[in-house]
This record gives C-alpha cells, sequence and structure tokens, in this order.
C-alpha cells in the first residue's frame, strides 16, 4: 500500500466500526448527495443522480413494455380529498406538510404535499371513467413526495424523495390482483439484473401494510450490516378507494360497478440499498449495469509519445459499444490519485494503459469489486470488456446472495429469537399465528418486525415462534431500516 493509498482509506470510517458513520462517509466523500438547509431534505449531486436516471430508465422501459403510459398529477390535494379513504387519512396524517397560505392570503381550505396521490389521482378518474371498455387504466408518475419523517438517513429514509408511483384501474379483482404481482416481479428482477440486489418477495402482515391497502406486496433485501430494507411496495387496494371516491364504470352486463384498483412504488431508497448491499471500507462498489461510469481509462506516463492517443482510441473502441467510459487525463494528479479516487467512486473496471502496455499489445484491467489485475489484449477488447461488466455483475449478485444466505437462519424458540436480533441481526424464519397483539410484541420485545409473509412457505412446525398459538404463516422477522 502506498503512502497515497493509506491516506485515502483513513478517510472512510472502517464498517465493522460503525456502519452508520461508514456509510455517511461514503455517500459524501463520493458525491452522491449532501444535506439541505432544511433537515430530512436532500441534495442529490450529478454522480448520484445518475444512478437514479439509470433506474428511471430500466424501468421506465419496463412499464411501457407492460401498457403503462406516464402522466402528471398535481403536487397538492386538498385536504376534503386526502380525508374521503379513512384508513388512508389515519396512515399518512401524522407525515403530512400542508400549505396553508398563497402569498399573505390564508387558503378557504389547506393543501396537502402530496405524500402519495392516490387521492388526488382518483378524483380524476371518477370524472373520467365511464365504461369497462376503457379499462385497464394503466397510468404511472415520476415525480417526488413529501412525507415529514421523525428520523432521516440520505436515500434511506427522506422527507421528499423521487420515486415512481404507478396507478391503475382494472374490471375484475383478479386483474388487479394479476396487476400487483407483475410489477412486484417487475421490481424484483430490476433488483437483482440491474442493482445485483438480491430479494425476498412476499406479502406484508396487515399493520405493516398501505394505508388503505387491500394487500400490500413487498420485496426486502439484507443490508450489509444486517438489516433489512424494504426496497419496493405494490399494493392491491381492491375496490376501497374507488368506493369512498366513487369511481365507477358500466360493466358487460350494463351494471354499475366501481373498478379494483392498484398503486406501487420504488424510489431513491434503492440508491441506499445498492450502497449499502456492496459497498466495502474503500467505498462504493457500483454494480455495473447500474454505474454511472462503468470503465475509467487510467493513462500511465501519459506524457509519453502514443499514449494518450492510445487511450483515445479506447475510449471510442468502448463507447461505441455502448460501454459508459471515461478518460481521466487530468495531469494535476497522478495515478495513483485517481485509482483511489475511481476506486471510491465504486467505478466497476479500471483500465490502465502504459507505454508498456501498448507495447505488449495488452491494457492492464482492475476489477473493482476483488481488486484483482488482469491484462488483456487489445485484440477483441470491447467484447473483453464488456464480458467482464457481466462477470462482476453475476459474482456481486452471487456474494450478496451468498451473504444473505449466510445471514438467514431457523430459530428454536422466542429466547433464541431475542438473541440472535441482538447478536447478529439477519433475517429469521419463523411460524407465526398471524394475530396483530402476537406482532406488537415481537416487535416491543426484540426491536424487530415480520418483514414479510414469504411467497415461499416452509413449514417449520404448527407452534407461533413468539406465542406459542397454532401458526398460520411462515414469516421472515429482522430489523429494518
Ligand atoms: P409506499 O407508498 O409507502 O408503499 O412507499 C413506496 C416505496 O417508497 C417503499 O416501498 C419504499 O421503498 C419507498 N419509501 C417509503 N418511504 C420512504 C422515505 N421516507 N424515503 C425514501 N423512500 C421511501
Ligand atoms: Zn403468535
Amino acid at each position: 500500500m502506498s503512502k497515497n493509498d493509506k491516506e485515502f482509506v483513513k478517510e472512510i470510517t472502517a464498517m465493522e466500526v460503525d456502519f452508520p458513520q461508514w456509510y455517511t462517509d461514503v455517500i459524501l466523500k463520493t458525491d452522491l448527495v449532501d444535506y439541505s438547509p432544511v433537515k430530512g431534505f436532500m441534495v442529490i449531486k450529478p454522480y448520484g443522480y445518475a444512478i437514479w436516471e439509470n433506474i428511471q430508465n430500466y424501468l421506465d422501459k419496463k412499464f411501457k413494455e407492460t401498457g403503462h403510459k406516464n402522466c402528471y398529477f398535481p403536487l397538492l390535494i386538498p385536504e376534503s380529498l386526502l380525508k374521503k379513504e379513512a384508513e388512508h387519512v389515519e396512515g399518512f396524517a401524522p407525515e403530512v406538510a400542508w400549505v396553508t397560505h398563497g402569498g399573505k392570503e390564508k387558503l378557504a381550505e389547506r393543501l396537502c404535499v402530496r405524500p402519495t396521490s392516490e387521492t388526488i389521482i382518483c378524483s380524476m378518474y371518477a370524472k373520467w371513467l365511464k365504461s369497462y371498455r376503457e379499462l385497464p387504466y394503466l397510468y404511472n408518475q415520476w415525480c417526488s413526495v413529501v412525507r415529514w419523517e421523525k428520523s432521516t438517513r440520505p436515500f434511506l429514509r427522506t422527507s421528499e424523495f423521487l420515486w415512481q408511483e404507478g396507478h391503475t384501474l382494472h374490471e375484475t379483482e383478479e386483474e388487479a390482483q394479476e396487476e400487483t404481482l407483475r410489477i412486484l416481479e417487475i421490481y424484483r428482477e430490476m433488483a437483482e439484473n440491474l442493482l445485483a440486489m438480491p430479494v425476498i418477495t412476499g406479502r406484508k402482515s396487515d399493520k405493516e401494510k398501505f394505508a388503505g391497502a387491500h394487500a400490500t406486496y413487498t420485496m426486502e433485501a439484507l443490508m450489509h450490516d444486517g438489516k433489512a430494507l424494504q426496497a419496493g411496495t405494490s399494493h392491491n387496494l381492491g375496490q376501497h378507494f374507488t368506493k369512498a371516491f366513487e369511481i365507477t364504470f358500466l360493466d358487460r352486463n350494463g351494471d354499475l360497478q366501481n373498478p379494483y384498483h392498484t398503486s406501487w412504488g420504488v424510489s431513491t431508497r434503492l440508491i441506499g440499498g445498492l450502497i449499502m448491499v456492496h459497498g466495502d471500507n474503500r467505498g462504493l462498489v457500483l454494480p455495473p449495469r447500474v454505474a454511472p461510469i462503468q470503465v475509467v481509462i487510467i493513462p500511465i506516463a501519459q506524457h509519453k509519445e502514443g499514449v494518450l492517443d492510445k487511450a483515445y482510441e479506447l475510449k471510442k473502441l468502448l463507447q461505441d459499444v455502448g460501454v459508459r467510459v471515461e478518460l481521466d487525463d487530468n495531469e494535476n494528479y497522478s495515478p495513483g490519485w485517481k485509482f483511489n479516487e475511481y476506486e471510491m467512486k465504486g467505478v466497476p473496471v479500471r483500465i490502465e494503459i502504459g507505454p508498456r502496455d501498448i507495447q505488449n499489445n495488452q491494457v492492464m484491467a482492475v476489477r473493482r469489486d476483488t481488486l484483482e489485475k488482469q491484462s488483456i489484449s487489445m485484440d477483441g477488447l470491447a467484447d473483453s470488456i464488456l464480458n467482464l461488466l457481466d462477470t462482476i455483475h453475476n459474482d456481486m449478485l452471487e456474494r450478496a446472495r451468498k451473504h444473505r444466505d449466510e445471514n438467514t437462519y431457523y430459530i428454536e424458540d422466542f429466547e433464541d429469537l431475542k438473541k440472535k436480533m441482538t447478536e447478529k441481526l439477519g433475517f429469521a424464519k419463523a411460524m407465526w399465528c398471524g394475530e396483530r397483539e402476537c406482532e406488537d410484541n415481537l416487535k416491543a420485545e426484540t426491536g424487530a418486525t415480520i418483514r414479510c409473509i414469504p411467497f415461499k412457505q416452509e413449514d417449520l412446525g404448527d407452534k407461533c415462534h413468539f406465542c406459542g398459538k397454532k401458526a398460520k404463516h411462515m414469516v421472515y422477522v429482522a430489523k429494518a431500516y
């Protein structure tokens, strides 16, 4: 390790020492975000925003392929609309920001800054929908929402966050359920194929479901420190909102009916997730498909004849096959400084090229995830790099899955769970009676919650692990962000 190297490593708190501080160091030092003048709100800087754009582009394409269209509804929602669905307002009221004045004038009715848009969208759907022939409605919007969160952390939980929210209407209950699960599957596929983040999918308990939902489905990921993260949710809203908002249509028999309704969202929280799944003590480790810079080329002895020319040639070669590549030819920093910088920023592949490499018709490539070095021939370089990026993605996904599986375990009984939740965190698999009281007690006693009732059920006995009553479901339990 060079002197430079040592100094650099010191800047980021080791994750084993203080995981929250490691996270803060990483996001600030890699220029993803900054704190804003208003507590709980974040400024997303270009490097962070580029990650969000890659997530957006990926999902937007999937949504459109499955028939969804984008639209935009207003930021402000009249109080009377927010109040229409009883469970919904009860759930969101504590977190809502209100607009009370326009200029100097007090408004006749308070307006809330959308915490989510079911209510305003339903008020419009009620106006538009007439007949079954128009169904399904498959709309999505990309926007930000505001929820006045008590404790916040950039990306993971902020008072304003960027997200997409899908809102669909269907003729039948079955179609709405199909849509809810179709979207969850899109989310799961995105988490694994874009973010290299393995997830557990399943249904939320009634306590944890979305305010006003008939059923909420979720994907849950396990972070490096053993805490879980709810990474995305898809809600089957049944007819709760469509009845409250009097959305009706003439069905195939000429009868007036309420449609079935879904909503679903993922947010900038995903960025926090991928940092905490893949990062290490040197900083970010970005999965190649979502990384703003996939390959950085660093010329060695760049003043020597031919080095920069060759480096530019390589850059063009990679650009032409669609690789997001940068060449850092800044003369004011040494190659060693640059190695550290791009390592910290999590760039998946670094290519070093100097006079000797050129002589040997090769480059040196260094993987960020393993720090392995390999020389790669200039012949067929573009293909070799594309393959390498895929290999890195697959290896990162596998490593994250291994970490998740090694931190997923069975428990003997409630005492055992309490002990494990203090000692090692992770996912505990357990049987649950399905009762709210038991779930409340679980949280009070362990600080952990039921993350989901997974689709993949296992039979772990007929007694609830927490209270001893008859078991209904197998669940995943974890402490969560
Ligand atoms: P919800 O509408 O409550 O189901 O939220 C949809 C998704 O947004 C959740 O699954 C989270 O991934 C994300 N989310 C919820 N609250 C926050 C927050 N305060 N900051 C960032 N992301 C959030
Ligand atoms: Zn129980």
